[in-house]
């Protein structure tokens, strides 16, 4: 048996730690940069694999960095543990009802993740160990991936300049490389700032920053025309300034989230809402105050990793679902109005290969996705947007989606929830976990393979290096 296989074995033999963490996070649920339980969890299990431990990573308590080995390369594995505001569930229930009221659930999958990336971090400990080959694997517990950019912030301060390579995946219902891109974007908050007054006896003393939030959005409208087609301009009015229409409201809040393809057109569109938002201000004699509240890159794609990850993906396969996981699925799927096939015939359209597209097509609406994608030749940018993207400018990084829930299901949906902590989900986990150590250990067996991605990476960004969309002075928005 060769190191490889005999490390991969590691993932089963610690099988039930990798589960029952991955079930731990999923039954405490935190928001980020407090995902307390997560991080104690993951660092404990560390400690006592015999990782190296480095907790409060760059001055964030829930932000921490496991490695083993030495020299080089350095290769990253980025995993991330926060839950989503709202989406509290009970596990394997056909129907939407809270665990708690209002609460936190996994709607991203990010137990998942984390878990996934620690299995495939014990495997490449145990390859290091055999093969006695040169190099670190690092673990990154990541905070608050879900609106806080943890990896935005940990970028910035430094925390993957030294990396040769940085490795990860996302909970998904397709087994696939991911080789295209995210968008960049920026997320800034805008206070308005009026004068109070009744609004019936003397409305003239009164200057409305709630009119100068609807003013400012109206703006922001009639600026959606003259926008490239990919970028997205989304809103929430976070304070109206009361709940009394006879008082002009002296105090309103507006949050934006501005994505754009990159990063330079993300900036100029974050500017052109800055001038709405002061000439929202300007006609209502009003005043407003702009508070950065984060930002990231678009996700550099880096072939070379990719392709590494393909044959692994390739070699090992998709997760091995039985008739009760297909079962267990199209349960599921019976209670989602909002399924679509387009994504995926999408991604079909793209395949090359006529029998391999046709192939695929098959699986178009079946319960599980079980087969591969082929790597993709095309690099489509994807609308959503990733804290990865600063990692990826700073190091070549690639990243796989594994299956891990039925067919169809909505990101961020009760569904997702509700299947985290299933049968099916641990076999799509485990398989992300040995698919990415085994891309690892090719990566420790190879190194001229890392070159061979950095000068990639430096091709694409131009040699340019990062520069963080995030100012110096911001602090990661821990009490939001
Ligand atoms: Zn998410
Ligand atoms: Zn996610």
């Amino acid at each position: 048996m060769s190191f490889k296989t005999e490390a991969i074995r590691e993932i089963d033999e610690k099988k039930d730690l990798i589960c029952g963490i991955s079930d731990s996070i999923w039954d405490h649920p935190e928001l980020g940069y407090h995902e307390d339980h997560a991080a104690r969890t993951y660092i404990d299990a560390f400690r006592a694999e015999g990782f190296e431990v480095e907790e409060d990573l760059k001055g964030i308590p829930t932000a921490f960095m496991a490695s083993y080995g030495h020299g080089r390369p350095i290769i990253g594995l980025l995993a991330e543990f926060d839950a989503l505001d709202g989406l509290s569930q009970e596990a394997d229930l056909r129907e939407k009802k809270p665990v708690c009221e209002g609460g936190a659930g996994h709607g991203c999958g990010h137990n998942l993740l984390g878990a996934a990336v620690f299995a495939s971090a014990l495997a490449v400990k145990k390859y290091l160990e055999l093969s006695k080959c040169e190099g670190t694997i690092r673990f990154y517990g990541c905070p608050a991936e879900e609106g806080g950019a943890g990896k935005g912030f940990l970028s910035r301060d430094g925390a993957f300049d030294d990396l040769d390579a940085a490795l990860t995946w996302h909970p998904g219902d397709i087994n696939a490389v991911s080789m295209g891109s995210t968008l960049a974007n920026y997320q800034i908050c805008y206070h308005f700032t009026g004068k109070s007054s009744h609004a019936g006896i003397s409305p003239e003393l009164g200057r409305s920053a709630l009119d100068a939030c609807e003013l400012m959005n109206v703006g922001v409208q009639f600026l959606r025309e003259h926008v490239s087609t990919q970028c997205r301009i989304h809103y929430a009015i976070l304070n109206s300034g009361g709940r009394a229409p006879g008082v002009v409201q002296a105090n309103a809040d507006v949050l934006y989230l501005m994505r754009a393809p990159d990063l330079k057109e993300a900036k100029d569109l974050r500017e052109r809402v800055d001038d709405i938002a002061r000439g929202a201000a300007l006609m209502t004699s009003t005043k407003v105050d702009i508070e950065f509240i984060k930002a990231c890159s678009n996700t550099l794609p880096n072939r070379t990793l990719s392709e590494v990850l393909q044959k692994n993906m390739d070699e090992l396969g998709a997760p091995k679902f039985d008739d009760e996981d297909r079962a267990y699925a199209e349960s599921f799927r019976a209670t989602m109005d909002n399924k679509s096939t387009a994504y995926y015939k999408m991604l079909v359209g793209d395949v090359p290969d006529k029998d391999k597209r046709e192939e695929l097509l098959k699986e178009a609406d079946a319960p599980l996705h079980e087969m591969v994608m082929p790597l993709s030749p095309v690099e489509r940018s994807s609308a959503a947007s990733s804290d990865v993207g600063d990692v990826s400018v700073v190091c070549p990084t690639a990243q796989i989606s594994m299956a891990t829930m039925p067919n169809g299901t909505a990101m961020h949906s009760w569904q997702e929830v509700a299947v985290g902590k299933s049968p099916l989900a641990k076999k799509g986990m485990l398989q992300a976990g040995r698919i990415i150590a085994g891309a690892a250990m090719d990566l420790f067996a190879d190194p001229d393979k890392v070159k061979e991605a950095k000068a990639e990476m430096e091709e694409r960004t131009g040699g340019a290096g990062f520069e963080s969309p995030i100012p110096k002075d911001v602090k990661p928005p821990m009490n939001r």
